[in-house]
């Protein structure tokens, strides 16, 4: 991957793909099993499975992750819970190399737009599953949230998307691509005037947020604004969505 630094005089749009739950299906259940070892980790703590329930939901609710709620109120090393939460995951026996999924990211034209991660899990995390993936070569870099920073931020506070911006050396947000499973996160970036924002909507399938099982839907947060957001239920539609940054099959 590329560092930084070597991006300093680009002025090529970003396309920046979400990584858990949108470059692989919510039908991997990785989220489940997420929640599943985070839970554990409250109880862990000394907390009772009612208690451990309960601050999870609050802490995601309140913080947008949970171990931001930890790191506040319980002392917690962020990166002993990555170590027992993220890490821990089985996730080569959930999820694989797609063909299909590397060619959609062969077939951007990176003489238009630069492809990069944004993710709220820690990097160590989200290169093991872009290895997994088969996209660690295609995806140029990360930003991704920094659990040995003191009160780190992550999606969707705009201070995170800022962030983004900077790392990559972009003044200009209509500049941004932007696919997320997290409408929260998407109508945030939207908000922040990113040009091309979609939300990636696998309608009908289960997903684990906070520690409770969620059908998923595009319901929005009462009292949204109203915007025009595109909506995907498969990555392969961004070739039409986002038709201008795909090389032209005629070349
Ligand atoms: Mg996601």
């Amino acid at each position: 991957m590329a560092s930084s630094e070597s991006v300093l005089e680009d002025d090529r749009p970003i396309v920046w793909f979400d990584i858990d739950n949108t470059l692989y299906s919510a039908s991997s259940k990785i989220s489940q099993a997420m929640g599943t070892l985070i839970h554990a980790y409250f109880v862990s703590l000394g907390l009772s499975h009612e208690e451990a329930s309960e601050l999870h939901l609050k802490y995601y609710t309140q913080y947008g992750l949970a171990l931001r709620g930890l790191t506040r109120h319980h002392d917690v090393d962020p990166l002993d819970f990555d170590r027992k939460c993220d890490g821990a995951l089985p996730l080569e026996d959930m999820i694989a190399y797609d063909p299909a999924l590397r060619k959609l990211f062969e077939d951007i034209d990176r003489k238009k737009v630069r492809v990069w991660g944004l993710t709220n899990a820690y990097r160590l995390h989200a290169e093991r599953v872009l290895r997994i993936l088969k996209l660690d070569d295609l995806i140029e870099d990360i930003v991704y949230c920094d659990y040995r920073v003191k009160d780190f931020v992550c999606k969707p506070e705009s201070e995170f998307y800022q962030m983004a911006l900077e790392k990559a050396n972009i003044t200009d947000p209509s500049k941004c691509y932007f696919i997320d499973d997290n409408r929260k996160n998407v109508d945030a970036a939207q908000a922040l005037n990113w040009g091309h924002c979609v939300h990636f909507c696998e309608k009908g399938l289960e997903a684990m947020e906070g520690g409770r099982i969620k059908e998923i839907d595009d319901a929005r947060e009462p009292g949204s604004l109203e915007n025009d957001v595109a909506q995907v239920q498969m990555l392969e539609e961004l070739r039409k969505v986002w038709s201008e940054i795909f090389k032209d099959p005629l070349q």
